[in-house]
């Protein structure tokens, strides 16, 4: 069953709810977190709420980190995506954010800079 994502009005929080195809647009949907009743659709997530097997398609195909254009914030979403999924841990919550930020257009640049705390996230590093 896909897992439809929303942003409650109430308390600006994004939440998944899991609901057949049938239901959507029928059902009632209310946030599992407040409660409020005033749930906005998230479309910009829909194809990350993949299949398995789709996913592994994904991360198969070789042309997929080949084409990353570090001028196109959109390109450089989608192969930070991929790379998320390849590590398969929790994300930080920084992820989603940075993620959905270059898919609105902004630029890796200014994300970094409104974002103090990544520099040293980036990488550990040895011997000091
Ligand atoms: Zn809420």
């Amino acid at each position: 069953m896909p897992i439809y994502e929303y942003r409650c009005q109430s308390c600006q929080n994004r939440v998944g709810i899991r609901m057949s195809f049938a239901e959507y647009g029928k059902k009632k949907v209310a946030c599992p977190l407040c409660g409020g009743k005033d749930l906005q659709r998230v479309i910009s997530r829909v194809r990350v709420a993949k299949s398995e097997d789709q996913r592994l398609d994904a991360m198969s195909d070789p042309s997929a980190f080949g084409d990353v254009d570090e001028s196109d914030p959109k390109s450089m979403a989608r192969a930070l995506k991929k790379m998320g999924r390849e590590m398969g841990e929790d994300l930080p919550p920084e992820f989603n954010e940075i993620t959905e930020r270059l898919e609105a257009g902004e630029s890796p640049d200014a994300i970094e800079q409104s974002m103090p705390e990544l520099g040293g996230a980036a990488g550990d590093e040895i011997g000091d």
